[in-house]
């Protein structure tokens, strides 16, 4: 039967291999909706190409702009510009398949509502979750929404465990189905054996050059500081309801494995796979069938050595404070996730120092004060705001 699919995000790099798996498989899916940033040109492409019903840009006039250049061609697909637009999208009746793949908090409210009306939402954007942990589960609890994660680790782990884990994402006894622990793995980034002392004059361009994975600006300066590992940490503790000291963190420089998870019997089970954000993709897409992503399968005679050691924190401390914020409170994870997307964007704006991404964000969490309940969105989007401009202030300060 072919699924109703809204890509939120699509001219991104999630969206792009979203579209590659919907190439592959052209009955499977039909593209109902589409919601873009800032490229005209990109969705323009993808309309053409995909003619969904709906897309939707980030402002006004991008989407004069889509709207005028799909009129010139003569195409259906309405371009809908209210400030809630996104939103209504994600939501919409007729949709069965939400792909969130928005960069960051602007993520938060339509992934929520994809939520909490109850789609299978396709869990890329793991900022949402971060920014809003216990309410995002138990939305997708009270609404029945299936939520399946596209992260690469995530989809890993999901894909090692039992079926029983799988159908109560967010709320299972990992103990009682025999786990012991997630193994976490990740590359450990571009300057995984630069010097560190040399870390403090590497450049966006280097940042975003990572070894295995090809992706957006956020997330590949994030994976340099391993914050990114420090954010699925917590995405792990949110979808898969562990307690402490039933993570760890491994560096495997191949990313061939994307994840493990270890059972008390002594069995660890992996997940294998090329660096291609497809495989998941098409693997969350198809559940629990399986279906072609177009990524070519693995040659075991020329993957070479696969090596694994414990991460060292002086190197990334963003991984550090992540872990105490996950252990922390979950405002102190909202924090983080903020002021580390402020720094982010003030070190790709070559306002600070790679080395000083991690002192933002820990002069934020240090400064964070109790703000309120954290069962409550509203003071985690406050938490969320709070963040953001004392993130500004901090940045300023080392700017002079
Ligand atoms: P990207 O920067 O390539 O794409 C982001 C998309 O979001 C684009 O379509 C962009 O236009 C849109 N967008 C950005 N800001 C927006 C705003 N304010 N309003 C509306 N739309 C906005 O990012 P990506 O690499 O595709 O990552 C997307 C998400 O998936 C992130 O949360 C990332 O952590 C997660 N993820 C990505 C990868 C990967 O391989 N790229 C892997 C795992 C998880
Ligand atoms: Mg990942």
């Amino acid at each position: 039967m072919t699924k109703t699919l809204v890509i939120l995000g699509v001219t991104g790099s999630i969206g792009a291999s979203t579209l590659k798996v919907v190439r592959e498989n052209p009955n499977a899916y039909q593209l109902f909706g589409v919601s873009g940033g800032w490229n005209v040109a990109a969705m323009l492409a993808i309309c053409v190409e995909f003619q969904p019903k709906f897309a939707v840009m980030a402002d006004a006039e991008s989407n004069q702009q889509l709207r005028i250049a799909l009129r010139d061609l003569a195409l259906d697909t309405e371009v809908l510009s209210d400030a809630d637009s996104i939103v209504q999208l994600a939501a919409e009746p007729e949709v069965d398949m939400v792909m969130a793949a928005i960069v960051g908090a602007a993520g938060l409210l339509p992934t929520l509502a994809a939520v909490q009306a109850g789609k299978t939402v396709l869990l890329a954007n793991k900022e949402a979750l971060v920014m809003s942990g216990a309410i995002f589960m138990d939305a997708a609890r009270t609404s029945g929404a299936k939520v399946l994660p596209v992260d690469s680790e995530h989809n890993a782990i999901y894909q090692c465990m039992p079926e029983a884990v799988q159908q109560s994402l967010g709320y299972c006894d990992l103990k009682q189905q025999g786990i012991n622990k997630i193994l976490l793995t990740g590359s450990g980034g571009p300057f995984l054996r630069s010097d560190v002392a040399m870390l403090s004059s590497v450049t966006p361009k280097q940042a975003c050059a990572h070894p295995n994975w090809s992706m957006g600006q956020k997330i590949s300066v994030d994976s340099a500081t391993m914050m990114n590992k420090g954010l699925e940490y917590i995405e792990a503790k949110r979808l898969f309801n562990t307690q402490p000291k039933q993570i760890d963190v491994i560096i495997h420089p191949q990313s061939i494995i994307h994840s493990m998870v270890q059972y008390c019997d002594g069995s660890v089970l992996a997940q294998m796979g090329q660096p291609d954000m497809a495989t998941p993709i098409a693997h969350v897409m198809a559940y629990p069938q399986r279906q072609v992503s177009g990524v070519a399968p693995l040659d075991f005679f020329s993957l070479g050595e696969l090596t694994f050691t414990p991460p060292d924190f002086s190197r990334y401390p963003c991984l550090k404070l992540a872990i105490d914020a996950c252990y922390d409170s979950q405002t102190a994870t909202t924090c983080l996730n903020a002021a580390n997307e402020q720094a982010v964007s003030a070190f790709l704006a070559k306002r600070i120092k790679f080395t000083q991404i991690a002192d933002v964000v820990s002069v934020c969490l240090d400064d964070l004060s109790y703000m309120g309940q954290d069962s409550e969105l509203s003071v985690l989007l406050e938490v969320d705001q709070w963040a953001r401009m004392h993130a500004g202030k901090v940045i300023k300060r080392i700017c002079g």
